[in-house]
Parts: structure tokens; sequence; C-alpha cells
């Protein structure tokens, strides 16, 4: 879809690329949606085509029809190069990591990143003799004081998924590039809807489709989006890490996108009135939300994001854990676990403790991770001013 109907080269809405780009229903009988295609082996029909290696399709692990669709989606979305479709976000973040280095290279991790990639990277790029390294996510230029002539990429997630800093994708981008490293940003949160790292600099761009692209908590998907310079080393360690999707997967991450604009609309709307809520209850110590005005970052998030999602942080006042059980044991409508992105609210207690290393956070009080979900705003209040009354008493 480079033009729309009436042959104008005008860019389409997001709305409008959620819609219709993707699909081709030319090539699956008029069937408006791209089926779920299955299948390992590609049949070739002479030697010529077999030698000449050129069909659109050569094998299932590289992809199909399926889950080239949710890639030309994404790609739309952030203005990238081509994307990938992975198992998992945090596939996309361990091949994007691994595209990047070599043994005697070095990478450099926000202190708020995605904690199992910091695993990845303390317990795996170590062992192959890749050293890992933290930084404060408010560092910004300072960034460049860390570099060394063997610092290949640089990992950062704007804003961090648990104490939501927002980080200086421009600044970092301009250390990147002097210090001829890869920025990579994970991207989960804000989606591409509401945030666009590549035109701000960055070399690559994960997510992890298992939060807003899938948007019911049923599967697991993660993509990686890159520059036309980046993208050769991104599959070919896909490729040769034997990294496969299925079709299935891509069905239902397909699916999501096809309501992502109008779910992350209401996800950001009932997120920031239930923000602004919490900020006026005496027991609230902050919220930790990038698109309220008393955020540390909320400057930097005007100036670089268009929107926000529906994950926020709130810290309760200081009380024993007795009074973290009372607020979490007796919600009605939120519901406690990992991950996020589904249409149901959850919450979940949040302990900061070995996964901050550069910056250390000295918050005092309990903090509480919010994702909210679809349910009626007024429900939800109801459901944390009761909690909040439940930790009070018990403290
Ligand atoms: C959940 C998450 C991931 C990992 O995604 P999975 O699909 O669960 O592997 C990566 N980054 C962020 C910010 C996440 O919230």
């Amino acid at each position: 879809m480079s033009e729309n109907k009436s042959g104008s080269a005008a860019r389409p809405s997001v709305e409008t690329i959620l819609t219709h780009h993707g699909r081709r229903p030319d090539d699956q009988f008029g069937f408006v949606n791209t089926p779920v295609y299955r299948g390992s082996t590609i049949l070739f029909k002479t030697l010529d085509d077999l030698d000449a290696q050129e069909q659109r399709f050569l094998y299932g692990r590289a992809g199909n029809p399926t889950t080239e669709s949710v890639e030309a989606v994404v790609t739309e979305l952030e203005g990238a190069y081509r994307t990938k479709l992975v198992p998992s976000g945090l596939a996309a973040i361990t091949i994007a990591l691994l595209s990047c280095v070599k043994a005697g290279d070095d990478v450099l991790i926000c202190d708020s990143a995605y904690e199992p990639g910091r695993k990845f990277a303390d317990g795996f790029l170590t062992k192959m003799g890749v050293t890992a390294r933290y930084y404060d996510p408010r560092i910004g230029e300072g960034l460049a004081d860390l570099m060394q002539p063997n610092t290949k990429a640089i990992l950062a997630e704007s804003p961090g998924s648990l104490t939501f800093e927002v980080q200086d994708i421009p600044a970092l981008a301009r250390v990147a590039k002097a210090g001829g490293a890869r920025l990579i940003v994970d991207n989960s949160w804000a989606s591409p809807l509401y945030y666009k790292p590549l035109a701000l600099g960055a070399d690559l761009v994960v997510h992890s489709g298992t939060k807003m692209f899938i948007g019911h908590s049923d599967a697991f998907a993660g993509t990686i989006s890159t520059t036309e310079e980046a993208w050769r080393d991104v599959e070919n360690t896909r490729a040769l890490l034997g990294f496969f999707t299925s079709g299935d997967e891509a069905f239902l991450v397909a699916r999501g996108l096809k309501t992502l604009a109008i779910r992350m609309k209401e996800h950001q709307e009932r997120a920031l009135e239930i923000a602004h809520w919490l900020e006026e209850q005496p027991e609230v110590a902050s919220v930790l939300h990038p698109a309220l005005p008393s955020h540390p970052d909320h400057a930097l998030f005007k100036r670089d994001f268009t929107g926000s999602g529906s994950l926020f942080g709130v810290v309760l006042k200081p009380a024993p854990r007795a009074s973290v059980a009372a607020f979490v044991d007796g919600l009605e409508l939120f519901t406690m676990g990992y991950s996020w992105g589904g249409y149901e609210s959850l919450c979940l207690p949040v302990k900061l403790g070995k996964n901050r290393t550069a910056k250390p956070w000295t918050e005092p009080g309990n903090l509480f991770r919010l994702h909210i979900g679809l349910e009626g705003v007024d429900d939800l209040k109801a459901d944390l001013a009761a909690a909040i009354a439940r930790y009070v008493q018990a403290r």
C-alpha cells in the first residue's frame, strides 16, 4: 500500500495502515484475512527453480504468508526497512543484541531494562566473551563517558516498564553513532502508534508483541524492526539460531493489530484518568506515569511521544508486607500476574533489588505496577480505593 486509492502519495493514517496493510486477499481466493499457514516443506517445480533459490518462500522456518502479513504492518508503522517476527519479546531482545556483537565486544544496557534481558546479558553474553554494563536511564549525552572502542550495542527501554524513566533517545543515538555502536530500543510500552524510535535515530526497535500487539493475553510473539544497514545482521542471526514463529501465533498477532489503534486509545484514556485520580489520594507517595506533569521526564515525554500506554507505577507510602498483601489479595477486578497488554487489568507489586545496579531505586514506599484494561473506569477506581483502605488498615 504505497499509495492510497485516490492515487495521491500522502502517507495513510495509522488506523488505515492497521486496517489495510499486510493483507493480500487476491492471493487468498478473496478471503479478507491471510489465513494460518502451517508448513515446513515448500515445493520446487524444476531443478532450475531449486538451483535459482528465487522463490518467495524456500523453507517454512524463515516465514510464511501469515508471518509476513504481520511483518509488513509493523515495518510500515515503525518506518523501518524490514521487520522480523520472532517467538517472543525476549527472543527479539536476545537476537537483536546477538546481531550486534562478537567475542571481545561490549554492550551497554539501561538499568531499567526488562529483567530477563539483563539475565541474558549477564548469564549468556558474558559466557560468549561479551561484557555487559549498565547505565542510568537518565544519563542522556553522558553515555559518551561510558563508551569504549569495543562497545557495539546499546539497549534502551523507554520508558522502563517497572520504573518508567523516559530516555533521551536522540542523545543516545548521537553517542551510539559517534562510537560505532547500534542503538536498540524496546518500544513495547508506547507501541509504534505513539513513539517512533527509528525516526529518533535508533537502529533497531524491538517489541514484545505478546503485550499490546496481541492484546488478549493468549499468545507470545516479538518483532525486530531495523534500518537497512542493520537488517542483514538481524536476519542472519535469527536464521542461524533457528528461531521460527508459527503461523498460528502470527495469525493472533495480525488479528490483534487490527484493533491496536482503538485499544491503545482506550487504554491510554483509562490509564491517565486513574493515574490522575491516584495522585490525589493521600496514601499515594507518587505516580510514575510520564504523561503526568509531575513526572521528572515529562518534558522529554512531550517532546518525543504522541501518546501514552496502559502501564504505569504507583508508589504508596511506606508500610509493612502485610499492607501489600492486604492491597493485592482483596482485589476484585485487578488480578495479579506477569505480562500486560491484555484487555484485563493487572496489578503487580514490584521488588527492585538485584535488577538495579547502575542507579539503585531508593524511593521509599511500596511500588505497584498497574496495567489498566478495558473495564469500566469507575469500577477500577472503586477496586483501587478499597485496596488503599485495606493497605492503610493493615499497617
Ligand atoms: C514482557 C516484556 C518483554 C518480553 O516479552 P515476552 O513476549 O514476554 O518474551 C520485553 N520487554 C518489555 C518491556 C516487556 O514488558
